[in-house]
């Protein structure tokens, strides 16, 4: 594995050294990687025939400071475990290379109604700043195939509207949710948490299904209350747990079967926050 600094390296080594024939994929993260991040690698590696890493946390999509300075950062670490991956390259840039214009206030990106509702809520700022960055590297990497998370729903949707909006012609591939095997979806934010915090926040994926299970039968509203009552009397803070269309993120307040929908979550345990989500089949066709 080659690893870059500078885009334009990355850049020069693509143009000389890859056949142009060759599909670029590219597999954004913020580091800290763990089997999630992986399954992403490996499904770039299968799908395309040259497979970019890049890792940067990103400043400016951290709406709560302390968070920032909290982010896991285990660089030896990820780089070996690409390297066993067989990742062919990483790009590792620095603030300067990400945002090389001092005018970053001024940029909006138009994401509608999906700036404003969940994630969007409560973490204001929040897309525009994972906009920012993953605009800079679709510009400079020029992948072919990008590889992204459902364990992120939202920010799926975020990044395919910033696609149209850039007008590119990129494949997405969302890659599912790799979970611990109580359940917990796995997440660089976890190395945060005690062995026994995990086995807590097991319990959000567990509500998730409780509610898969029941919503057919019964009202989202009731399962919902019962949900967040569960969760807080576990010691977890529930920041939104919604009912959407699956294709468009409406929120919904009933399941109807005609399409497909998602339920997402959002909560603190003490001092981290966890976000999930599961997907509900359509029943009628
Ligand atoms: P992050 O480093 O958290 O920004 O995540 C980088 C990419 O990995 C994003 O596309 C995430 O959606 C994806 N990802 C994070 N956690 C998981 C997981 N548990 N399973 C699959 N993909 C994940």
């Amino acid at each position: 594995m080659i690893i870059f600094n500078h885009f334009k390296d990355l850049q020069f080594y693509i143009k000389n050294e890859v056949n142009p024939k060759k599909k670029i994929g590219l597999v954004p993260t913020m580091g800290a990687l763990h089997e999630g991040h992986f399954s992403l690698i490996e499904n770039c590696n299968n799908k395309a025939d040259f497979t970019i890493c890049s890792i940067f946390v990103n400043p400016l999509q951290f709406n709560n400071e302390e968070d920032f300075k909290k982010y896991p950062q285990t660089l030896e670490r990820d780089i070996k475990a690409l390297k066993q991956l067989e990742c062919d390259a990483l790009i590792l840039p620095s603030f300067e290379e990400m945002y090389p214009d001092k005018n970053l206030e001024k940029k909006h990106y138009a994401l509608g109604y999906l700036e404003n509702i969940l994630e969007g809520k409560f973490r204001p700022g929040h897309f525009q700043g994972v906009c920012m960055a993953v605009e800079r590297l679709l510009l400079m990497v020029d992948p072919d195939i990008l590889f992204i998370g459902q364990k992120d729903f939202q920010q799926c949707m975020v990044i395919k509207k910033l696609i149209n909006l850039m007008g590119k012609n990129i494949e997405l591939v969302i890659c599912p949710t790799l979970r611990e095997q109580n359940g917990l979806a796995m997440s660089s934010r976890n190395l945060r948490l005690s062995k026994e915090e995990k086995e807590t926040a097991s319990s959000i994926n567990q509500s998730l299904q409780f509610i898969k299970e029941k919503i057919s039968t019964l009202n989202f509203l009731q399962l919902k209350e019962e949900a967040i009552d569960n969760l807080e009397s576990l010691g977890l803070q529930v920041e939104y747990l919604e009912l959407a269309k699956a294709d468009d993120l409406e929120l919904v307040t009933n399941y109807d079967g005609n399409h497909q929908h998602v339920i997402l979550i959002a909560a603190y345990l003490n001092e981290v926050r966890l976000i999930d989500n599961q997907l509900i089949a359509k029943t009628k066709y």
